[in-house]
């Protein structure tokens, strides 16, 4: 089997290792059980927007996980910084620091949070074209809530969830899924939250334990209301996307993209989304 992987720096155990290097072994509690979590900012234009709440964010997902956040956020921001000085200026990339388990604790299922691991990885990964839209569909599945899973960090194991309601929208031709909490209350992409605008008024589900409240969603929500754009945060159903002027998203990978249909209704970029798109672009590089 082989995969080809871009241009890839890790930092592991003390120094700095090229390619997809081999991080957990075959005993390795995360690699069997999946505690681990990790987080994603990006380098992209010479800047790194938000860098410190996405480190801020993964210590959290430690704790919320029972690790030990054992990396101070100073030391993500500065070890990011040094990775993105390995690549030529202005690469676009993807920054991801993450925390597992090494050992089980005496329960074996249970892990020991003493082992608790780390590594920061920087790796090229070209900025979405936003002109090329995206198709989006209800999915068959459902955000878990707090009580069914550790939706309270940004962890690896939610996302097979997020894995086979892609592999789903996919199949039916479609580049994203929605998916509802189980009230069936629209909850997220599988990949990042979502807006939708009508009458120039901008909507996006309010959080409820059950998505990623992302960190991208905040700071555009933010800078939409300082710009005098009403954002109301509340309970949205399917049927509100379906009948919205604009549907956008999001999230650290694309920043702010446009959802060009919903099921098979076509839909342009419209105002809302252009000015939350400009507005992040200017806070990024102010
Ligand atoms: N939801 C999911 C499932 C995601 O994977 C992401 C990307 N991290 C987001 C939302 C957006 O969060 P953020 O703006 O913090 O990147």
């Amino acid at each position: 089997m082989s995969h080809h992987w871009t241009q890839t720096w890790t930092f592991l155990d003390g120094q700095w290792h090229e390619g997809n290097v081999p991080i957990m072994g075959v005993r390795t509690h995360a690699s069997w059980l999946g505690t681990s979590v990790f987080d994603g900012a990006r380098a992209f234009e010479g800047v790194t927007p938000d860098l410190d709440l996405h480190c801020l964010r993964v210590n959290r997902s430690a704790l919320a996980m029972g690790l030990k956040p054992v990396v101070p956020v100073e030391k993500w921001i500065e070890l990011a910084h040094a990775g993105v000085k390995r690549f030529a200026p202005g690469t676009a990339l993807y920054i991801r620091p993450m925390y597992w388990a090494e050992f089980p604790g005496p329960r074996t299922v249970d892990a020991d949070p003493e082992s608790t691991r780390w590594c920061l990885s920087v790796y090229e990964a070209g900025m979405p074209d936003p002109a090329r839209g995206a198709a989006v569909t209800l999915s068959p599945f459902r955000r878990p809530t707090i009580e069914c899973a550790v939706t309270d960090a940004k962890a690896g194991a939610l996302y097979p969830n997020n894995s086979r309601a892609l592999v789903e929208a996919h199949g039916r031709g479609f580049d994203n899924a929605v998916l509802c909490d189980m009230l069936g209350n629209v909850a997220e992409l599988a990949t990042a939250n979502i807006f939708l605008a009508k009458d120039g008024v901008a909507f996006t589900p309010a959080p409820n334990g059950t998505f990623l409240s992302g960190i991208t969603r905040t700071r555009s929500i933010g800078l939409l209301r300082e710009a005098g754009v009403e954002v109301v945060e509340t309970a949205l159903r399917w049927s509100d996307f379906r009948d919205a002027d604009e549907v956008f998203t999001t999230g650290n990978y694309s920043k702010v993209a446009p959802i060009t249909r919903v099921e098979a209704r076509e839909l342009q970029p419209g105002p809302v989304f252009r000015k939350a798109r400009k507005l992040y672009w200017d806070f990024a590089h102010g």
